[in-house]
C-alpha cells in the first residue's frame, strides 16, 4: 500500500499498530484497540474518512485506495487476534474435574417395558416366569394343545415350517410353553411322585415372541409378542380365573378397572372366554379407542381342557386349572393410542422417546 499518501498522524498510528495489537493481553484490551483504530467515531479510521472528504478531487481516488488498504489490514489483524485470545481463554477455563458431556441415555424398548409391567401385575399372586424355544415341534405347538389334525392353523399358509426340518416350526403362540411346563410338572420322579404333587400346584407366566404368516400392515406383523399364563391346582374353577385376571388388570390399568367375560372358543380350554376391561383411556365413558363402547378386549382365557392335562400325564380328575394369553402389541397400541403396529419395530428414536406413556 502507498502509505506516503497518508498524513503523518495516520502513518504513525499505522507503524504503532503491530506492537499495540501484540500488547492486547485479553479481549477487553483488544476491543479498546479496535475502537481506537476502526471504530465509527473518534478513531483513526474515522479521521481518515474526514481527510478523504476534505481532500482535493484529483487525490480522492489514490487516497481512498490507500485508506481502504490500511483499514482492511487492521480489521483482519484484529479478527485474527480475537480468535487467538478466545482460544486462549477457552483453554484457560477448561476444568478437567468437571463431568464431561454424557451421550444420550439408552432405555428398554417400550414393548419390553410393557411386558415387564404386565408380568409384574401377576407377581404378588406368586407367578414365576417360564421360557420356551421359539423353534418348536408340531407336537408341542399343536398336538399337546388339543388342536385337531385338520385345524387350519397347522397349514403352511399360516405357520412357518423349517425347510430342512418340516417337523419343526416357529411357534405360533406362547402356549407350547404350557405343554413343556405341564410335562415337567406331570412327570413322576424316581420316588414315583410328580413335581406337581410335591408343590401342590403350579402357576407361571410365559412372555415371548411368536410367529405367523401374516402380511405386514398397520395391525399385523409376522412376529409379535404374547404373554401366556397358567395355574394348576385342585378344585380350580372359573371363579379363580375371574378373580385372578380382574386383580391383575386392576394392578395394570388402575384400581377402578372393571372386567367382563364373554364365552369364546380355543381348543386347549373348556370353557373358553374372552375378557374385556373398562377402557383405560376414557374410564368406560366411551372414546375413539374403545369405539364408544367403554370396553376393550384384553385377553383370551379358559379352564384348561382335560385333554391338555392328560397329554402331560396329569390326572384331570384330580387336577384342574386355567390358562390365559394376552397380546402385547395390541395392548401397547391401545394404551399408547398408536394406530400403526409397525412403529414398534422400526426403531425410530423419536417414536421410542415419545412412548413414555407405557411406563
Ligand atoms: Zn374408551
Amino acid at each position: 500500500m502507498d502509505v506516503s499518501l497518508l498524513p503523518s498522524e495516520i502513518a504513525e498510528a499505522q507503524s504503532a499498530f503491530p506492537a499495540a495489537l501484540a500488547a492486547c493481553a485479553d479481549l477487553d484490551a483488544l476491543n479498546r484497540l479496535k475502537g481506537a483504530y476502526t471504530g465509527r467515531e473518534a478513531s483513526h479510521a474515522a479521521r481518515m474518512m474526514d481527510l478523504l472528504k476534505a481532500a482535493p478531487k484529483e487525490q480522492k481516488r489514490d487516497l481512498g485506495a490507500a485508506i481502504n488498504a490500511v483499514k482492511n489490514a487492521w480489521d483482519e489483524a484484529i479478527k485474527a487476534r480475537q480468535l487467538e485470545l478466545a482460544a486462549a481463554k477457552k483453554a484457560a477455563t477448561w476444568d478437567p474435574t468437571l463431568t464431561p458431556p454424557m451421550p444420550p441415555k439408552g432405555a428398554l424398548h417400550p414393548l419390553d417395558r410393557l411386558m415387564g409391567r404386565m408380568t409384574e401385575a401377576f407377581r404378588p399372586l406368586g407367578y414365576h416366569i417360564e421360557e420356551g424355544p421359539e423353534i418348536e415341534t408340531a407336537a408341542n405347538n399343536f398336538d399337546g394343545l388339543n388342536i385337531p389334525e385338520d385345524h387350519p392353523a397347522r397349514g403352511s399358509s399360516d405357520t412357518f415350517y423349517l425347510a430342512a426340518h418340516p417337523e419343526l416350526l416357529l411357534r405360533t403362540h406362547t402356549s407350547p410353553v404350557q405343554v413343556r411346563v405341564l410335562a415337567r410338572y406331570g412327570a413322576k420322579g424316581a420316588d414315583g411322585v410328580s413335581l406337581l404333587e410335591k408343590k401342590g400346584g403350579l402357576r407361571f407366566l410365559a412372555p415371548g415372541r411368536v410367529y405367523r404368516k401374516d402380511e405386514i400392515d398397520p395391525t399385523h406383523s409376522p412376529m409379535f409378542h404374547q404373554i401366556e399364563g397358567m395355574l394348576v391346582g385342585k378344585g380350580i374353577g372359573l371363579h379363580h380365573l375371574k378373580g385372578t385376571l380382574s386383580y391383575a388388570m386392576r394392578a395394570l390399568f388402575g384400581p377402578d378397572t372393571k372386567a367382563r367375560f364373554r364365552p369364546s372358543y380355543f381348543p386347549f380350554v373348556e370353557p373358553g372366554c374372552e375378557m374385556d376391561v373398562s377402557c383405560p383411556l376414557c374410564a368406560g365413558k366411551g372414546c375413539r379407542v374403545c369405539k364408544g363402547s367403554g370396553w376393550v378386549e384384553i385377553l383370551g382365557a379358559g379352564l384348561i381342557h382335560p385333554a391338555v392335562l392328560s397329554h402331560a400325564g396329569i390326572d384331570a380328575k384330580v387336577w384342574s386349572g386355567f390358562a390365559f394369553g394376552m397380546g402385547v402389541e395390541r395392548t401397547a397400541m391401545m394404551v399408547s393410542q398408536t394406530p400403526d403396529l409397525r412403529l414398534f419395530f422400526e426403531n425410530d428414536q423419536r417414536f421410542l422417546a415419545a412412548m413414555g406413556g407405557l411406563d
